[in-house]
């Protein structure tokens, strides 16, 4: 049995632990990734410089081998035919498959306007791109000014890099097309919220604006020109205007495809021997009945582990993604769930303005069906609470009299977690069916640096 993996994101490197954890190395797998193994979103600890660029990597050469895993970096899968089970490769080989897997992500979306491929105008979602921005700032701060980064578009991965600079102290400006920042994640008022925390770490932000053209100016900085007719003035313009699924790769090959390529809930594509999973993969979502595409983190491992299990020859089937958004905006947390823009459903809110506190639940019957939360991490409950809410969600818990609880006592969402046996549910709850077992990948062979303290060894009995 030979399984081709294309990609080296986190659905990849899950899929493929996943098949050694069930066949314990019966297998041939060869992976084929035109970049180094890595996570995208440990790209903004790199820009803060919390971690080195190392730590962005979540496998090396040794994990592979002691996986038994035949790897192809820097190489491009440039065909798939899926009848005769081969791909072909950019180096022009080809290699014959049983099983595939597709997980090439999504890619960003340079909007068109003159002046986005200037030196200096990136989106930030690769390695060699963090790279580039940090060198373009390390130059400027070497000639004694901080260095001004022009932010365009505030949506989910527009605001984790803002968080980042904002730690790294640049002087940062925000331009956004639509009304409000984090249009696809929060609503107006809990955006409010957002853009008012911004306003007190002086971040301007341009809503409602776009940019025209952005212009090399003598002196070295960029001139980004907007439609109300403002001009900014950066050294660095990061483009966060939105992403794409890679599908471009199965054109013509037969694998249906909608938005992204579409796959059922053991992540087959119309040809079942052919997986596909993560940001590439429309697939089933909880609270609807459409496929979407959820392009996040927790999705892309939760596909990539149930693709590796139907891979090995188990049957495994995923109860469906929640869209799920946290994002650190500079120090107020920000958080949406699953139907947030339920606009006809019922909701108990929550709206303290000078606090920065907001919390809306939405209902289906008496389950939450979505949520938005917003708040400072330092908060009472705020962080436990998004982790509760989430739990209510995925478990769908039927709350019962706790709803009218909740509807009274809407900061009480322990009370209610605990009473309607949600966090019972979920701890006998497992994705493959039996309990996940820790990477054991460490850069480099590093221990981890944080040893465990004595608060939390309470929780955690000695094998
Ligand atoms: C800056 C940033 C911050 C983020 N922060 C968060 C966060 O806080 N929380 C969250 O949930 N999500 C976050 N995300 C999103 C998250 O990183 C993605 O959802 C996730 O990486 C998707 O994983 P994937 O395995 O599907 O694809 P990817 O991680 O994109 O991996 C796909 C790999 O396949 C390679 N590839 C593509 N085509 C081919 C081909 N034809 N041949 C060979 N190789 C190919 C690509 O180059 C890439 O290396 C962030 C993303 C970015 C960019």
């Amino acid at each position: 049995m030979h399984h081709v993996i294309i990609g080296g994101g986190p659905a990849a490197t899950n899929a493929v632990e996943t098949i050694r954890q069930f066949d314990g190395g019966r297998s041939v797998v060869t992976l084929v990734c035109d970049e180094p193994a890595h996570s995208r979103m440990a790209l903004p600890y790199w820009l803060a410089g919390r971690i080195p660029e190392a730590q962005a990597h979540t496998a090396d050469a040794a994990w592979f081998a002691r996986l038994q895993v035949t790897t192809r970096f820097g190489v491009r899968v440039v065909a798939v035919d899926p009848p005769r089970k081969a791909v072909a490769l950019s180096d022009g080989r080809t290699l014959d498959f049983d099983n595939l897997l597709i997980a090439t992500g999504s890619s960003p979306v340079r909007p068109p306007v003159p002046g986005v491929d200037l030196p200096g105008v990136e989106p930030l979602w690769s390695l060699a791109q963090t790279g580039r921005v940090l060198r373009y700032a390390a130059a400027v701060e070497a000639a004694g000014r901080t260095p001004r980064v022009a932010l365009v578009g505030a949506g989910f991965i527009g605001c984790i890099v803002l968080n980042a600079m904002y730690e790294r102290k640049w002087q940062l400006a925000v331009v956004e097309r639509e009304a409000h920042l984090l249009p696809r994640m929060l609503d107006a008022t809990a955006a409010d919220h957002a853009q008012r925390w911004l306003a007190r770490c002086d971040i301007p932000i341009h809503c409602g604006k776009t940019v025209r053209q952005i212009r090399q100016q003598a002196d070295g900085t960029k001139a980004i020109d907007l439609s109300d007719g403002q001009s900014l003035t950066a050294d660095v313009v990061i483009l966060a205007t939105g992403i794409r699924p890679n599908v471009e790769l199965v054109h013509g090959s037969g694998i249906a495809t909608d938005e992204a390529i579409l796959v059922n809930d053991r992540m087959q594509t119309s040809f079942p021997h052919v997986y596909a999973a993560g940001d590439v993969a429309q697939g089933p979502v909880l609270f609807g009945t459409a496929h979407a595409v959820h392009p996040i983190q927790p999705t892309a491992v939760d596909h990539g582990r149930v693709a590796g299990a139907n891979m090995a020859g188990h049957e495994v089937r995923y109860p469906g993604s929640l869209t799920m958004n946290v994002v650190d905006v500079c120090g107020l947390q920000c958080v949406s769930f699953g139907r947030w823009d339920g606009a006809a459903t019922e909701a108990t809110t929550i709206d303290n303005r000078a606090g920065f506190i907001y919390r809306r639940l939405l209902w289906r019957d008496d389950r939450i069906s979505g949520a938005i939360l917003a708040g400072r991490a330092g908060d009472l409950g705020m962080l436990t609470d998004v982790g509760m809410v989430k739990g209510l969600m995925q478990t769908q818990t039927r709350l019962g009299p706790w709803k009218q609880y909740l509807r009274d006592n809407p900061f009480d969402i322990r009370r209610a977690y605990i009473g309607s046996g949600a966090a019972a549910k979920l701890a006998g709850t497992t994705l493959l069916g039996r309990p996940s077992e820790a990477r054991r990948f460490r850069f480099g062979a590093a221990d981890p640096e944080a040893a465990v303290s004595a608060a939390h060894a309470v929780f955690f009995a000695k094998a």
